[in-house]
């Protein structure tokens, strides 16, 4: 079976699933209100109007009950009705018959039945309950009717279903291991970062684990730029309204702006992207083309309104970093700078352990006479280095057109991360000029790119991706001491600085608890060595060595501590 019929028979088989939550509900809670119940990514969901809500108890008896009906194999059969026919038989039900009368006219209005329930529903089914060999309810959260927070608030049950136990048994897995690798989970765990209520959501306080991470992150980052040439700037967190209204962003990205803050009768902005700012440092300078290309790089800050609702630790905030960089070239040398940026795109990526990517090229649904040009370049780049890509039609900027970089994760997870876009629309706006080898003004080029993206999502990324096991060179602390007892105190201490001096982030564990006590504590820290120190390592001068994914047990042999410098630093140079 193609891949395709496969995702279409797994959908109408998770719809099914759906109406048979909303049969088992009807028996067991008939006093809920059934409205919708589609299919979607993994699973399905039905959303209920009742007063009580759903326990997990309640979703235990639900299941238990959804298998009678599934193990009843009832036919799905459905029949074509008028709609004055559906909102009679509806008529307890004013969410059905909202929809019933909502159906266009000349569109079929067709009830499906399985047993003794029957749904308003426009079909895409499996034939009999009987398909469905796995299932499990998952979770209960809020939604509004039609997803409008005007509208009544119901009781969304989430579920999955499969064709085999076999498969339900491994998404069920794949769960589990994404919960222990959760970020927020970890974040705490290890002391990496916090949100803060009292500082309100979606903002993020980096903690010292945490900023050490970042810190190697924006170095590895600034290599890359240094080496092909991009020159740092910092600009302003908070500018005047009137920048925006210059750029467009006011009349087209207001909405995810903050409001103005007003001082003096004058209206001012959080910044919600760089390239203004980057722009107003080329414009305050006359260019030559011999000048160009220009590369101003930042880590710049930015403010994006979201809905509370919608914020999610790292991953979805309201103030977060890029890696921001801006170009100014001319249309001749776009193309060479837009290689450049995918192939620093694939170094970065490829250092931090990622090796699945996807490629998006998104077009302009308002296209321009540059648009094409600007396609060209992204299309050229991206057959240059044989990479394989899909177009997001009218998923582009409200400037131009983008490359869009989506990574899979160590299980499978997909993120989007870097972008590069071309411009022609800002150097536009801001008037923006070179001096061409004819002495005439001519306009430049501008591409914007943010590699790894957000700092925060990155990180977030990052750590769920590793499942907080950093590798050597990452690692906040990469080793730890540990004295047997208080007679090493001294030698704990030693073999701490003489790391120390060479470089690595090393700490020694002096405290009074016990030896086992202490080396659970560092494994549940996913530190990568724990270097314990007793009598004999004291006398011989060595540490024996506790590294982090050998098998419980596995011991070792005693190493000087030049020697297990060495093997640190073979590490870092690996990046493993
Ligand atoms: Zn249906
Ligand atoms: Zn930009």
């Amino acid at each position: 079976m193609i891949a395709s019929e496969r995702a279409e028979d797994l959908q109408k088989l998770r719809h099914t699933a759906a109406h048979v939550l909303a049969y088992a509900v009807q028996d067991l809670f008939p006093e809920a209100k059934p409205t919708i119940g589609p299919a979607i990514e993994n699973g399905f969901y039905y959303d209920f109007d009742r007063k009580e809500p759903f326990t997990p108890d309640d979703l235990g008896r639900l299941e238990t009950r959804m298998r009678e009906i599934v193990a009843a194999n009832f036919e799905m059969t459905g029949r074509e009705v008028s709609r004055a026919g559906a909102i009679e038989h509806f008529k307890d039900n004013p969410y059905k018959v909202e929809l019933a009368s909502d159906i266009p006219e000349g569109e079929p209005i067709t009830l499906y039945t399985i047993g003794d329930f029957t749904d308003l529903c426009r079909g895409g089914h499996a034939h009999t309950t009987g398909e469905i060999r796995a299932l499990k309810l998952l979770s209960v959260a809020g939604a509004y009717w039609r997803g409008d927070e005007h509208k009544p608030q119901l009781q969304r049950i989430y579920g999955t279903a499969f064709p085999e136990q076999a498969e339900l048994d491994a998404y069920v897995e794949f769960l589990a291991e994404a919960e222990r690798r959760d970020h927020r989970k970890l974040g705490r765990d290890l002391g990496l970062f916090s949100i803060e209520e009292d500082a309100g959501g979606g903002l993020v306080f980096w903690h010292p684990n945490g900023t050490v991470i970042r810190s190697i992150v924006e170095n590895f980052i600034r290599e890359g730029l240094r080496e092909r040439g991009y020159q740092p700037v910092v600009t302003p967190h908070i500018v005047h309204e009137k920048l925006y209204e210059i750029s467009g962003h006011l009349e087209n990205f207001s909405a995810s702006m903050f409001g103005p803050i007003e001082v003096e009768g004058q209206r001012f902005r959080l910044k919600p992207m760089n390239c203004p700012g980057h722009i107003l440092i080329y414009r305050s300078e006359l260019h030559s083309y011999r000048d160009l290309p220009l590369r101003f790089s930042e880590f710049g800050t930015v403010y994006r309104f979201e809905r509370s609702g919608t914020l999610h630790g790292l991953t979805r905030v309201r103030g977060f970093t890029q890696d921001d960089a801006h170009l100014f070239c001319t249309p001749e040398q776009l193309q060479y700078e837009f290689e450049q940026t995918v192939e620093e795109a694939l170094r970065l990526m490829r250092a931090f352990n990622f090796d699945d990517f996807e490629y998006f090229l998104s077009t302009r649904e308002q296209r321009g006479p540059t648009d094409e040009i600007a396609e060209a370049a992204i299309r050229g780049a991206l057959e240059k280095y044989n990479l394989p890509y899909q177009i997001d039609e009218g998923g582009g900027a409200f400037y131009g057109p983008k490359l869009d970089i989506n990574l899979h994760d160590a299980i499978g997870r997909k993120w989007q991360l870097g972008t590069v876009q071309v411009d022609f629309v800002l150097p536009e706006r801001f008037d923006l000029k070179y001096r061409g080898s004819d002495g005439a003004d001519h306009r430049p080029v501008m591409i914007h790119r943010a590699l790894a993206g957000s700092m925060e999502r990155f990180f977030g990324v990052l750590i769920e991706h590793f499942g907080g096991n950093f590798p050597v060179w990452l690692a906040p602390v990469q080793a730890v001491v540990v004295p047997i007892s208080e007679h090493q105190l001294d030698y704990a201490y030693e073999v701490r600085d003489q790391l120390r001096e060479r470089g690595f982030r090393v700490e020694a564990d002096v405290s009074n608890e016990k030896l086992g006590y202490k080396i659970r504590h560092w494994k549940t820290q996913k530190l990568p060595y724990i270097l314990v120190v007793g009598k004999s390592e004291l006398a011989d001068r060595t540490v024996s060595v506790n590294e982090r994914g050998l098998p419980d047990g596995e011991k070792r042999a005693p190493i000087t501590v030049a020697a297990f410098a060495d093997e640190l630093t073979t590490r870092v140079n690996q990046k493993n």
